[in-house]
Formats: C-alpha cells, structure tokens, sequence
C-alpha cells in the first residue's frame, strides 16, 4: 500500500473491525486528495463542511485506523503533527515563510550512500527535508 485510496480502505474496512461511516468515507476521501500534508485540525475542519457533526475523535480515530494499516503516516513539522496520504518514499519541502510541505519525489535527491553513525544503530532509510522559500513566496 502506497498511496492511500477509497478503494483500497473499503476493501481493507470490509474484512476488519473497522466500520465504515459517511463520515469516514468524506476523511478518507479528503486524505485521498490532500497533497498539503493536513493537520488533523485541517481535517476536521474540511469533513465539518460536509458533516458539520463529525467531532474531533471521529478524525481521531480514522486517522489512527489508517496509520495502524500502514495507509497515512505522521511526520511532525512546523511545531504540529502532519498526516501524509503518501507511503511511498519521498522526501519534503517546507517553505520557511508560509510552512507550506510539499513531497519531493526520491529520484529528485542524489542518494546519500551507506550511512556510519556512531554507535551500534542499524540505518535502513532516512528522509531529506529541504527548506527554502516557496515559488509563491520568493518574490
Ligand atoms: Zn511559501
Ligand atoms: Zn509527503
């Protein structure tokens, strides 16, 4: 699982304990086109226009659901917890000015090579983040 898709929570949904919602269904959906890696505010906020009922634990919990299974990860950035739909790997852009996060594809940035880090760690990947300003922002 790579890029999370409707398709693919329902069928993941349809065997498990998970339930699908109305309300999950417009999460997931709005996760599924978010390139902006939302916070769960952000999220809370864009299901809340469709399902102004939907409380803070609905996103919560899906959002926690999605993570279990591997569909959405979590990156800290700009002091707040980020979702991002993309589990692929890739690496980021943050603009300084607006905060904006964007991916990078992987094939963008040369690889690092073997990674020695002192001690007995046992590297397996890493992720770059670039920072600058924004094409929005540079002028
Ligand atoms: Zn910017
Ligand atoms: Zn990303």
């Amino acid at each position: 699982m790579n890029k999370l898709s409707l398709k693919a929570v329902e069928e993941m949904a349809s065997g498990g304990k998970f339930k699908m919602t109305p309300q999950r269904r417009v999460i997931v959906s709005y996760l599924e086109k978010a390139t902006s890696h939302p916070t769960a505010d952000d999220v809370y906020f864009a299901v809340n226009k469709k399902f102004p009922m939907t409380s803070r634990a609905t996103v919560y919990n899906t959002l926690n659901w999605l993570k279990s299974v591997g569909m959405l990860r979590e990156r800290f950035e700009g002091e707040k917890m980020r979702y991002d739909p993309n589990c692929e790997r890739h690496h980021h852009f943050v603009c300084a000015e607006c905060g904006m996060v964007e991916d990078i594809s992987s094939e963008l940035i040369e690889e690092l090579g073997t990674i020695k880090l002192p001690g007995n760690h046992d590297v397996r990947s890493y992720e770059v983040t670039v920072r600058g300003h924004c094409s929005s922002c540079r002028d």
